[in-house]
């Protein structure tokens, strides 16, 4: 499973997109960044999004993705999964004819560059070639992170969450895991931010690891640009295994 860094951030700043990954090539985890990181074919390559959840760091590349599918005449088509109130969320509050036209019915309702997919949350279902399970996490919204397998091997996403266990519990007894994508937001002085808007700093990070398979490296992502230097100080004193993603760099598992 090939795994490139589209946006390895949690907002946007000079050379930092917000958080995407792009699985072999078809599969995007997240959508904050999309068509600022990709050629235009490789763009029209993209089949399927799972999106952990409707905040706008996450989907921002969607909404220009839909847009250079919109124009290019091709048949290409994106395939928008995940759960019910994430879906139901970008069918209301962006793809709505105002934030953004609908592009669920452009350039016509029964062949449109933009289609949805409701997710079963905890259940396996197949997604373009990988299975996926989105399993619910601790965030100011509707959220899940995701298990993505294909048969061999799998990563499990933590998308935006603070400390959480469902996801962690159901990875336990999965064997292929060769790597767990996990949020860090904020730098330990900003522990009472990180609690409200429920997401993680290095501190959390060091009592999230017990819960973690072992042995499996944690790949940080959605660091916050302005903190970039002060998080990657306090991440550097936890264990070995935590390293922080590279954008634009592609990952092999
Ligand atoms: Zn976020
Ligand atoms: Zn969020």
């Amino acid at each position: 499973m090939k795994i490139r860094v589209l946006g390895a951030f949690g907002g946007e700043g000079l050379g930092h997109r917000p958080s995407a990954f792009l699985v072999n090539d078809r599969l995007l985890i997240d959508g904050g960044s999309v068509t600022g990181a990709l050629t235009v074919p490789e763009q029209l390559r993209i089949e399927h999004a799972l999106l952990s959840h409707a905040h706008l760091d996450h989907l921002a590349g969607l909404v220009y993705l839909s847009e250079t599918l919109g124009f290019c005449e091709t048949g290409a088509a994106v395939t928008i999964a995940g759960i019910d109130p994430v879906i139901t969320a970008l069918r209301s509050n962006v793809f709505n004819n105002v934030l953004w036209p609908d592009f669920s019915k452009i350039p016509h309702a029964d062949v449109p560059v933009v289609k949805y997919r409701t997710l079963v949350e905890d259940v396996e279902q197949r997604v373009g070639d990988v299975w996926v399970t989105p399993v619910p996490v601790n965030h100011t919204v509707p959220t899940t992170g995701f298990i993505v397998h294909d048969g061999a091997t799998g990563l499990m996403y933590s998308g935006d969450t603070g400390p959480t266990k469902a996801l962690w519990d159901a990875a336990r007894g999965l064997t292929g895991i060769r790597a767990v994508i996990l949020e860090c937001a904020f730098p330990n002085r900003l522990a009472p931010l990180a609690e409200i808007a429920k997401h993680m700093t290095p501190d959390l990070i060091r009592h999230e690891l017990d819960k973690l398979p072992p042995n499996v490296p944690v790949w940080i992502f959605h660091i916050k640009p302005q903190f970039a230097e002060e998080i990657a100080e306090e991440l550097g004193r936890l264990a070995d295994r935590v390293v922080f993603l590279e954008q634009d760099r592609t990952y092999s598992i």
